[in-house]
């Protein structure tokens, strides 16, 4: 049964009352909870596909790929290691403290708030949640209304596998998340578009709540010159035509050098023949576009560019090919705004540094990606380009290694998650010295004497 707007004081009270009395504290009911979540996952594969099809039309090896297999390793690595995360940290005592200790002790927050996307909608509300158990908080988990299968999957499921005294799922869209929002919670972990971005900070300024904001923004790929260009393609048609390109992390835009880019239009219309076959509307390794005002609005950017690969639509089905467009305007529509699908404009520059001034010249992005043989390019690429992620002569893959950290910068977000990023962010560090009784150095306190002062400056 669903839990209402009114009743959000409550279950957040009650929640609230948990955690005071140390329900999520020890390491055996983290372990316990992720577990069952494990359990959960496995048990229950078949309708998490089925959800997933009815949303999104995601293939089964899509549903494997980027939903489940990031969970299972995120909740394995938290597992291993949840003991090491726990356990307080010796920090230097530097000899003005001496004799003494000092050590971070990490502590979970309280209840914090998960609000997740639609476009991986298992995995966006699944992986915070994974480090805010493992770290010993209570969560209120909201899936985005707009995969409306999996949202309703997830709020039957979550109540029988985990402990309901101190994990809810509450489902809705505006009002709901809105209503949400006026409660006071410990953290609010937000994932989606910058414009919902603003009002969920918005609204924990008012109980003056931390945020992690994990946003989108467009994410540039670079060929550089000499790159291997079939195998740049391959990855980059795979990772662009991912969930049908409705990945926040999936390449946006390709910057090319002009001499290779018919070359690399080739090769990508080569890759798409080989990934889905002629007809790729059809294809069943296709995932739909979401909705129908996601499916108009892309549509409207066909105008941008000369289409170069693709261009058709099925609107009965949601389906919009994969399609590359070139000749297109850096100040266009296409180029201003995060595509979130299967569109691909390809702008030719000069060289390597004409593609990282073109990126710098824009929002930090959440990913940027490089294909390159070369050293030289690489480091010049990492040190000059602000963005959430890197990856170099690949894309997205970097997800599949928990210990790095995952989040943007700039306007793709706030905060990293993934691994001990993850824990982190759902403990507070707490900063605890220890100071032995003896002996007592005289030093620091009144009264004040030259000797005192010159003591001080030699310590200090
Ligand atoms: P969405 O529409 O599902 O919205 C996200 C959440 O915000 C949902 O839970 C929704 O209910 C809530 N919401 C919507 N309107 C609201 C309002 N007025 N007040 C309060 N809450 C509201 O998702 P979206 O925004 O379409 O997501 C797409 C964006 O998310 C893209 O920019 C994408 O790049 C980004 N994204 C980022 C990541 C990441 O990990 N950084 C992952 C996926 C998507």
């Amino acid at each position: 049964m669903s839990i209402e707007p009114i009743q959000y004081p409550k279950m957040i009270k009650e929640l609230r009352d948990n955690f005071d009395r140390g329900l999520t504290r020890s390491l055996g009911w983290r372990r316990a909870q992720l577990d069952a979540l494990e359990r959960m996952l496995r048990e229950n594969e078949k309708r998490i596909a089925e959800a997933l099809a009815a949303d999104l039309a995601k293939p089964d090896q899509e549903v494997y790929l980027g939903e489940l297999s990031l969970l299972f390793s995120e909740i394995r690595h938290a597992r291993r290691q949840l003991r090491r995360w726990t356990r307080p940290r010796r920090v230097h005592t530097p000899l003005v403290g001496q004799p003494g200790r000092s050590w971070v002790q990490p502590e979970p927050l309280g209840v914090v708030l998960i609000l997740g996307a639609w476009n991986y909608p298992v995995q966006l509300v699944l992986s915070p949640l994974i480090p805010a158990l493992a770290a010993g908080n209570c969560a209120v988990i909201k899936p985005s209304e707009i995969a409306s299968a999996t949202s309703a999957l997830m709020a039957e499921l979550i109540p029988g596998y985990l402990d309901k005294a101190a994990v809810r799922v509450v489902e809705g869209a505006v009002e709901e998340t809105t209503e949400l929002l006026k409660q006071r919670f410990d953290h609010v972990f937000y994932t989606g578009g910058a414009h919902v971005g603003r009002i969920v900070m918005r609204a924990a300024a008012e109980h003056l709540t931390p945020v992690t904001l994990e946003l989108g923004g467009k994410s540039p790929c670079v060929i550089d010159e000499g790159a291997d260009l079939a195998s740049a393609a391959r990855r980059l048609t795979w990772g662009k035509c991912l969930n049908a390109g409705q990945t926040c992390i999936a390449p946006d835009y390709v910057l090319v050098t002009r001499d290779q880019r018919d070359a690399l239009v080739s090769a990508i219309s080569d890759e798409l023949d080989d990934m889905y076959g002629k007809d790729r509307l059809k294809s069943s390794d296709y995932a739909k576009i979401i909705n129908r005002r996601h499916f108009d609005r892309l549509l409207g950017y066909l105008k941008d560019g000369e289409i170069t690969i693709g261009g058709r639509s099925d609107e009965e089905s949601c389906r919009i090919e994969p399609t590359v467009l070139t000749g297109v305007d850096a100040d266009s529509d296409i180029m201003r705004e995060e595509i979130f699908g299967p569109l691909l404009p390809i702008i030719e520059v000069d060289s390597l540094e004409e593609a990282i001034a073109f990126v710098r010249q824009r929002d930090k992005p959440l990913a940027a990606y490089l294909f390159t043989r070369s050293r030289v390019s690489e480091r010049l690429f990492v040190e000059s380009i602000s963005t959430g992620n890197v990856c170099i002569n690949d894309v997205l893959m970097f997800m599949s290694v928990p210990e790095l950290p995952f989040g943007g910068v700039g306007m793709s977000g706030m905060g990293q998650y993934h691994g001990k990023a993850g824990f982190d962010r759902f403990s507070h560090l707490k900063a605890v010295m220890k100071r032995s009784r003896f002996p007592e150095i005289p030093i620091r306190f009144p009264p004040y004497t030259d000797l005192k002062m010159r003591l001080l400056r030699w310590v200090g």
